[in-house]
């Protein structure tokens, strides 16, 4: 269903979505740092952003969060599942929905995890559309346009937004909002074709996937690795901004009288030094350089037929040591 939102009616629009649960938008911090924030009014908000720092993923993997508190002797786990918030992650892109689409394959649908699960049925997603900086290159990566995975995805027109409905819960909002919405006619159809036309024209950032996976296995004793590992500092930035890196350590924190106690997850990093430490003392990565290899391979491969990369840009753009990923995987498959 395509709908028309007038730039008059936004307003009312915006207000009416604190009813449903609590609003998140990009919201600018610094210079061209945005991240995602509560919320009050639209004018909190930059719709024209181009990309947060710390992805969408925030808001279901906790960057550290109790999974259970146990009493050993006892045996009772219990599961740490608080209050549960309605939220709505307002002006999501469609690159990052592509990456909630890649998550909710891992944590959904094989082995449903409890605390993700939860918090994302909880969630509004309504989609913006966006225009490419230097260093996006999701039209690569097929994610530039997002078919699914919404509630709803606004394109911005001359005098409004075109409205597509993806969802059910999508549905509901616009049913509930049925005055401030109109159907799209003709011209508005013609605008939304031309603009979208216009924004794939303006990437010039490009990265050939044919055959990506072959291509770094075929690579996998490049010197590339070494020299990029050279000037990696392993500080592992670049998973932490990553909205489909999703490696995350467990540790039990055990109370004094050793039986109570609780069971936490938190963000991990496969850059980090001890990702590859196991019991017994063994790094499986003990080198930066097969750290380095195996993040660039992670992100080459499919995660049920999806790229682990959505071409989001964010590990380049925040990569301290200016490694720029696209130029390190053209080097790796001979493309430079
Ligand atoms: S962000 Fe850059 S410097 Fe830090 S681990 Fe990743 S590649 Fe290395
Ligand atoms: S690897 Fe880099 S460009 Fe690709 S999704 Fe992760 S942060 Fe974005």
């Amino acid at each position: 269903m395509y709908k028309k939102l007038a730039k008059t009616e936004f307003p009312r629009f915006f207000e009416g979505l604190g009813n449903l649960g609590k609003v998140y938008g990009p919201v600018n911090i610094e210079g061209s740092t945005y991240e995602f924030r509560e919320v009050q009014s639209p004018e909190e908000m930059d719709l024209k952003y181009t990309r947060t720092m710390i992805p969408p993923k925030k808001f279901f993997l906790g960057t550290k969060e109790t999974m259970y508190t146990f009493d050993e002797e006892k045996a009772v786990y219990t599961p740490a599942i608080g209050k549960q918030e309605k939220t709505i992650i307002f002006g999501i892109h469609a690159c990052d929905i592509h990456a909630l689409k890649l998550l909710d394959k891992v944590y959904m649908d094989e082995l449903m995890d409890l605390f993700y699960t939860m918090k994302r049925r909880n969630t509004i997603l309504i989609g913006i559309s966006c225009h490419p900086d230097e260093y996006c290159f999701c039209k690569s990566m097929g994610t530039s346009y997002a078919t699914d995975g919404f509630d709803l995805f606004l394109h911005e027109l001359s005098d409004g937004y075109f409205v597509r409905v993806g969802s059910e819960k999508g549905h509901q909002i616009i049913e509930a909002n049925k005055p401030l919405f109109i159907d799209a006619d003709e011209k508005d159809v013609e605008e939304f074709k031309m603009n979208e036309k216009k924004r794939l024209e303006e990437f010039n950032l490009e990265l050939n996937v044919l055959g990506l996976q072959d291509m770094l296995d075929l690579a996998y004793e490049s010197p590339v690795w070494q020299e990029t590992a050279d000037e990696c500092f392993g500080c592992g930035t670049c998973n932490l901004t990553c909205p489909t890196c999703r490696c995350y350590d467990v540790v039990d924190y055990v109370g004094l009288d050793l039986k109570t106690g609780e069971r936490v997850r938190r963000w991990d990093s496969c850059m980090l030094r001890k990702h590859g430490l196991v019991a017994g003392g063994l790094n499986f990565r003990p080198t930066r350089t097969e750290r380095l290899r195996n993040r660039f391979n992670c992100k080459g491969s499919l995660t049920e037929g999806m790229l682990n990369c959505v071409g989001c840009g964010r590990c380049t753009v925040y990569c301290p040591a200016e490694i720029n990923f696209v130029e390190v995987m053209k080097k790796v498959i001979g493309e430079l």
